[in-house]
């Protein structure tokens, strides 16, 4: 067996890692065959040796948007896959026969495109349907029957839940498990040929009422649901339970290693039990895939239960889907984030056994280290006040612009540069000036000098108020021959540095300065109705004053606003009427609570 590819083994080992390195040493797989398609055993049989060395899956059920937990596991399934020369195959798990929403099936498949994944390998499209192997589910439910391992029950549904007992008490067998296997055969097929209504019956696996796991106390298999499904239309009133498609999808598709949350742990003994039995009646690939559980992903300031984010929009908490203030993909991408930083996200935080929470800071970081050394710098005033330098026309002569620049990204001088205007009128930030300053303020205030970044060093004198004694202007002297870059120009030294624009040439801009959503750590954890936990300042919106470098910012550029954060242009209304828009994905460094 080859070894992974060299980059990774630099990557950091976690027990997945460890156990597809161990099935690949020992060749658990490597005489299984790929009929080109998923299959049963006999196909597979006549197939190719798997060219895929491992197959892992991302399965979501498409009745919703994909949130940051997906991105894990996309991440996850995609990125094993892709490191260890497997395939990774998108699966809607669509066994519910409940309305597939075409909406929710595009937003999946964008957003797995989105963050850098593709299904397609060697010019095959592993994109697959549980849906599309309802009729060998039910072959192998017959064949179940035939070899005495499963039984029509007709208890009703109170009485089943009664004999299934409870932690502390062993269930009782039901009074239809001793039925004959002609007998649950005719009953199955009645199920399903629609004789039997909605409810009055169940196909249940046989295997110990009085198991300590009551996953295994006789799981039922199938149901009787008259429901048209999207794809199946009404040729079955009968639909198979999830804990007994997940494991037959998984050995169709000859999955190897079927990765989920920690939360199917207990039905770990099933899922073997289910395949071992249809594996020795020969009707799926062998050796069977393997389920094994990581920790899902818990972040800190977000909920990420369906139903929760999609009460957030029907109550108009949010703006839709993609609210920028959202954890799903779809906000994510419209916030800011790259695909880059969710993956290097996914890899910081690994994957582990135990649950436990992930500071949100931990996201943060890695968009700032991805966007770092690639966004554009430009400077923008966020709360502005006009700055007048009362000495300009009498050095420069009135009207004069001085012409100023800097690098686009002080990592990468090959960017270039970008150029902006000095003039005797600019706009400052409302908080780089006090009357009286407080201690350790080295910003504006009278008689203090400060640099204005990539221009000139001033000299506070004041500053006018108006009757309510907020500043509407404040003034200073231009401290001649101390343009940045030019001879001399650091012989005068200042404390401070403050960032500006100036009034001739800036652009107003609408900025949108999102915050977490919930004010606390862990919402919808304790009593209180997630609702009353909304942080009330996830959004300001101000009126900005940016450079003229964003007059060509496109919907989706990101930029770091200096000394500001990261921010980027509304993919959706930046431009809108000529607007420019741009939203903050986060701060320059974590100040949360600080
Ligand atoms: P539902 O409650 O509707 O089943 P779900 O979050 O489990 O929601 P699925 O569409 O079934 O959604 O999930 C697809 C895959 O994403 C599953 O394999 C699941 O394990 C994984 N997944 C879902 N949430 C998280 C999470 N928070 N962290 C990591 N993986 C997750
Ligand atoms: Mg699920």
């Amino acid at each position: 067996m080859t070894a992974p590819a060299e980059k990774d083994a630099l990557k950091p080992s976690n027990f997945l890692r460890q156990i597809i390195e161990r099935d690949l040493e020992q060749g658990t797989y490597a005489q299984r065959k790929w009929a080109g398609q998923p299959a049963d055993a006999a196909q597979h049989g006549q197939g190719q040796p798997d060219p895929a060395r491992i197959r892992t899956r991302f399965p979501p059920e498409p009745n919703g948007y994909l949130h940051v937990g997906h991105a894990k596991s996309i991440c996850l399934n995609f990125g094993l896959a892709r490191d260890y020369n497997g395939i990774c195959h998108m699966r809607f798990d669509d066994t519910n026969p409940e309305k597939e929403d075409k909406e929710y099936v595009d937003s999946i498949l964008d957003a797995v495109k989105w963050l850098g994944f593709s299904w397609t390998a060697n010019g095959t499209e592993h994109l697959y349907h549980a849906s599309d192997y309802f009729d060998f589910m039910y072959r192998a439910a017959e064949y179940l029957i035939e070899a005495g391992l499963a039984y029509v029950d007709e208890q009703s549904a109170e009485e089943m839940r009664i004999n299934r007992g409870d932690f502390s008490k062993p269930g009782t067998d039901s009074p239809f498990r001793s039925r004959s296997i002609d007998e649950n055969l005719q009953r199955f097929r009645d199920m399903r040929d629609g004789k039997l209504p909605d409810g009055a019956a169940v196909l249940r696996a046989k295997l110990d009422m009085a198991s300590p796991n009551i996953n295994l106390r006789d799981p039922a298999i199938y149901r009787i649901r008259r429901a048209t499904h999207h794809n199946t239309g009404d040729k079955w009133c009968i639909y198979p339970m999830y804990a007994y498609a997940h494991p037959i999808e998984d050995a169709l598709e000859n999955i190897t290693h079927s990765i989920c949350t920690l939360e199917f742990e207990d039905q770990r003994p099933w899922y073997d039990w289910l395949l071992d039995r249809l594996g020795e009646g020969g009707l799926i690939n062998q050796p069977h895939p393997r389920q094994y559980e990581f920790a899902r992903l818990n972040l800190t300031y977000v909920i990420t239960s369906k139903r929760k984010l999609k009460q957030l929009v029907d109550d108009g908490h949010v703006s839709g889907w993609d609210d920028p203030r959202m954890p799903t993909i779809v906000g994510l991408r419209r916030r800011g984030y790259t695909p880059e930083s969710l993956q290097l996200f996914a890899e910081r935080i690994g994957v582990t056994k135990s649950d436990s929470w992930i500071d949100y800071a931990t996201l943060e970081g890695a968009l700032r280290d991805d966007l770092d050394p690639k966004a554009a710098r430009a400077m923008a005033v966020l709360d502005p006040v006009k700055l007048v330098i009362t000495n300009w026309d009498e050095l420069h002569g009135a009207g004069f612009l001085d012409q100023c620049s800097a690098p686009l990204n002080p990592h990468n001088p090959d960017a270039g540069v970008r150029e902006f205007k000095f003039g005797k009128e600019l706009w400052i930030e409302r908080s780089d000036y006090e009357e009286v300053p407080p201690k350790g303020y080295n910003r504006l205030f009278p008689g203090n000098k400060v640099r204005l970044k990539y221009g000139h060093v001033i000299e506070c004198k004041g500053a006018t108020k108006d009757a309510a004694g907020n500043v509407t202007e404040v003034q200073a002297e231009l401290v001649p021959d101390t343009k940045s870059g030019t001879p001399g120009a650091s012989a005068v030294k200042v404390k401070g540095v403050i960032t500006w624009v100036a009034a001739a040439d800036a652009l107003k801009a609408e900025v949108r300065l999102y915050d977490r959503l919930f004010a606390v750590a862990q919402p919808d954890t304790g009593d209180k109705d997630f609702l009353e936990e909304l942080n009330p300042d996830s959004l300001k919106v101000v009126s900005a004053y940016v450079e003229p470098s964003l007059a060509n910012a496109k919907g989706d550029d990101k930029f770091q606003f200096e000394r500001h954060g990261y921010f980027v242009a509304d993919r959706v209304e930046h431009g809108r009427e000529g607007k420019p828009v741009f939203n903050r994905v986060a701060g320059m460094k974590d100040s949360w609570g600080k």
